[in-house]
């Protein structure tokens, strides 16, 4: 592997939000077998690791209506 694969890897890593100032890590590390999860936006925003099958899902702050 060459040298100029780690930064490239790194931006894949994260996800930056100019809009909202803030930096996101895209890929986490599975908590049950330690591999790195998938992130899944569709049809819930979750976290899956497919290698043991262990799913986070994450838990959006209600916004505005009742
Ligand atoms: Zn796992």
């Amino acid at each position: 592997m060459a040298g100029g694969d780690l930064e490239t890897y790194v931006h894949k890593l994260y996800i930056v939000d100019l809009k909202q100032g803030t930096v996101k890590l895209k890929n986490k590390k599975c908590p049950r077998c330690g591999s790195i999860m998938g992130y899944h936006k569709k049809p819930v925003e979750r976290w899956h690791c497919g290698k043991c099958g262990y799913t986070e899902f994450i838990a959006k702050p209600r916004v505005g209506k009742r």
